[in-house]
């Protein structure tokens, strides 16, 4: 698959990992269309790019998500990528999770994917070719203290991921997870400051205790996340289906 002239899905697009994948596609040619639920990131990064739309989508809502994909297509034709992005942290003692905490983190981690999944695999599957790829993360692969529910629905779209790669396995359409550790955006920005506010401790101290994990001790940066992508949508790809590639200095193996 040439990424050249392809309509590529972003969602969570205007910031992030998904800006960084948002670039990356641009720069091999693909078409971009970014979603989230606030349009002012989501128009400035389209403005930036090649050929980007920008329509506004709440992932965990089926209307929108049907009414947002409707819009992309018009725009851009029918979807040949779809990078499932959009994902929200919380991290708290298992304890204190309350069923709407926990309700939450599946609507936006793991129902968000499965419905944008499911506005496109039709047309993938007729159209012979397609690439599905979601950002979960090392949270999917491995556990963490306090962060139950996230990790529940992170290991949960990995189920996903998994089994619709078999079922889908003769179609042309390949479904993969990247899984990066602690990467250098907003959710890992206000995990540093959560962990300043908690325990007193530096900003550098923070970022030890987010690192601490990898054996690199660094920050993932999230272009290093969106070359997977980019390499994930080429045809020398092609054979990699149904896997969770962790993106993590180390962490997992
Ligand atoms: P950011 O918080 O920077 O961006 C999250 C994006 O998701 C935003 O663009 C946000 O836009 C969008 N989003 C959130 N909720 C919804 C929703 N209901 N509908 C549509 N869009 C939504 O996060 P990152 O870039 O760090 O994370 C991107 C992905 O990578 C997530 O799935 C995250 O779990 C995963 N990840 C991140 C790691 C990290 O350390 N940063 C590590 C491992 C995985 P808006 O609010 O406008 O809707």
């Amino acid at each position: 698959m040439d990424v050249k002239g392809k309509h590529a899905v972003i969602t969570g697009g205007g910031r992030g990992i998904g800006s960084a994948i948002a670039d990356s596609l641009n720069a091999a040619g693909a078409k971009v269309t970014l979603m989230g639920r606030t349009m002012a990131p989501l128009e400035a990064k389209a403005m930036t790019l090649q050929e980007g739309f920008s329509v506004q989508c709440d992932v965990t809502d089926e209307d929108s998500v049907a009414a947002a994909f409707a819009k992309a297509v018009a725009q851009f034709g029918p979807v040949d990528i779809l990078v499932n992005n959009a994902g929200a942290a919380i991290s708290l003692p298992f304890k204190k999770v309350d069923l709407a905490q926990l309700q939450d983190m599946l609507a936006v981690n793991l129902i968000g994917p499965f419905l944008c999944i499911q506005a496109v695999l039709p047309a993938l599957i007729d159209q012979g070719a397609g690439r599905i790829i979601t950002i979960a993360s090392t949270a999917a692969l491995k556990g963490y203290s306090y962060v139950t529910a996230y990790s529940a629905a992170k290991h949960g779209v990995l189920g996903l991921t998994r089994s619709l790669a078999l079922e889908v396995a003769g179609s042309g359409v390949t479904v993969n997870a990247l899984c990066p550790g602690f990467t250098e955006t907003d959710i890992a920005r206000n995990a540093i400051k959560n962990i300043m506010a908690k325990t007193g401790r530096s900003e550098e101290e923070a970022i030890g205790e987010l690192v601490a994990h990898n054996p690199q001790k660094r920050l993932i940066q999230p272009e290093e996340v969106a070359a997977s992508v980019l390499w994930l949508c080429t045809d020398n790809a092609a054979s990699v289906t149904g896997q969770a590639i962790a993106i993590a200095g180390g962490e997992v193996m």
